[in-house]
């Protein structure tokens, strides 16, 4: 198989018909949309969902203006210019229950953090800045007219867009959505993603291994990172190195699944029939991606299923589920704005091996120097085999295409795991 090309020399690591992770990920990205169902769903259901349609406030929060410490409601007309004002206090406001009469002047009212404002009142003083004596409360000079308060609007607006449709749903905009009010909301359908293993190394969990198996490893880290994404995994197991059976399980997840995810049976070997069989059965957008570990990763469409083909070597599944899978599935979970970990540069503490010619994800330990700088160091070994670094690790080192090796000092970027590995 000629696959080498003549540029390509054994002191760098480039592929003319590789594209790079930018060019690989743009492309997935035109080639994938939104999925068309949605369905309306009880606001806790909605946890890790995309909003299919905009929401907007109807009433403003919060509703009331109310105290934003514990201590005393006045009149700022009351305030003393000099020496101190001795009020009377005339009631107490709780949060949930507000004091609902009118205050004259000279007054003031007892008032707890979160309590409605009573009426004429418009500062709150805090418990901390007055003396008490009895009903009696002297208030000094130094406070402004309206301090302490919290304006009934000022977190959202009546009318205001809170939250844009293709908004990912976390556990802070359950909370801004409870704060509305909202009982449900309406999301997009669930993704279906249908998941094999290829391989006849491949050996089920709890068989002894005969000489020369593995044990599919991964089908679980990847079936780990799709529970993590939420979508509605169809777990289809190991299918043999055999076109027959490739076949029937390619046109299986074509009628069942959005998405299908492959792993193994990619690159050039001789029962590597993935990519062949995709190019057959449907349409090959790319297949290789200047990236290490991860060049052979197939992308395409089985009819209106897409298909994403990722390398066998676990480390290699990993990198390229999480920088190129990733992405496409949340645009089709609805996503607007897609967007990975940022990546910021830290002091790197190891040596680090690379070639010119694919940017490369080594894995990383990201940790707290004893003077507080944050520096990194890379996991033991680095090959694409070695799953163990995937476990070790929290982040990668991201080493750029043309960058040549990195000596222990340098700066380099990191890009932390951030919950789905
Ligand atoms: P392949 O991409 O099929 O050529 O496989 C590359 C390497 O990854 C080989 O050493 C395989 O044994 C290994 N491999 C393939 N699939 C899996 C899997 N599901 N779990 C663990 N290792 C695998
Ligand atoms: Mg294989």
């Amino acid at each position: 198989m000629a696959h080498t090309s003549p540029l390509s020399s054994c002191r760098d690591d480039h592929d003319p018909d590789a594209l790079t992770l930018e060019q690989a990920r743009t492309r997935a990205l035109a080639q994938v949309s939104p999925v068309r169902g949605r369905e309306c769903l009880m606001l806790r259901l909605a946890l890790g969902r995309v909003l299919a349609e905009p929401v907007i406030a109807d009433a403003p929060v919060p509703a009331h203006d109310n105290a934003a410490m514990d201590g005393y409601a006045l009149m700022g007309a009351d305030l003393p210019r000099q020496g101190k004002a001795v009020l009377d206090s005339i009631g107490t406001a709780w949060a949930g229950r507000p004091f609902m009469d009118a205050i004259g002047q000279g007054q003031c009212v007892r008032i707890m953090t979160g309590a409605m404002i009573p009426p004429g009142c418009n500062t709150v003083i805090m418990q901390e800045h007055v003396e008490v004596q009895g009903q009696r409360v002297h208030v000094g000079t130094g406070h402004r007219s309206g301090e302490n308060i919290r304006s009934a609007g000022e977190d959202i607006r009546a009318g205001q867009t809170v939250l844009a449709a293709g908004t990912l749903i976390t556990p802070a905009r359950l909370g801004l959505l409870a704060s509305l009010g909202r009982v449900e909301v309406t999301v997009h359908r669930r993704l279906r993603v249908a998941l094999f293993s290829t391989g006849d190394e491949l050996i089920a969990l709890g068989k002894p291994l005969p000489p020369g198996g593995i044990h599919d490893s991964n089908r679980h880290t990847l079936s780990g990172m799709l529970t993590r994404l939420g979508v509605d995994l169809i777990d289809m197991g190991v299918v043999r190195d055999e076109p027959r059976h490739l076949r029937e399980a390619f046109e299986e997840a074509a009628r069942c699944a959005d998405v299908l995810i492959t792993t193994g049976g990619v690159s050039v070997g001789e029962a590597d029939f993935v990519r062949d069989l995709l190019g057959e059965l449907g349409r090959i957008s790319f297949w290789k991606v200047a990236i290490k570990p991860g060049r052979p990763m197939a992308f395409g469409h089985l009819g209106q299923t897409v298909f994403m083909g990722l390398p066998g070597n676990p480390v290699s599944a990993a990198v390229t589920f999480y920088q190129i899978v990733q992405p496409a599935l949340r645009r089709m979970m609805g996503e607007i704005e897609v967007s990975l970990p940022p990546c910021f540069p830290v002091r790197c503490l190891s040596d680090l091996k690379k070639r010119p010619g694919r940017m490369e994800f080594q894995r990383g330990v990201l940790s707290q120097a004893d003077d507080g700088e944050w520096v990194v160091r890379a996991t033991s070994s680095q090959g694409s085999g070695i799953l163990s670094s995937m476990s070790e690790a929290n982040c990668f080192i991201v080493l750029e295409l043309e960058q040549g090796p990195v000596a222990a000092g340098d700066l380099v970027k990191v890009q932390p795991f951030q919950g789905l590995i």
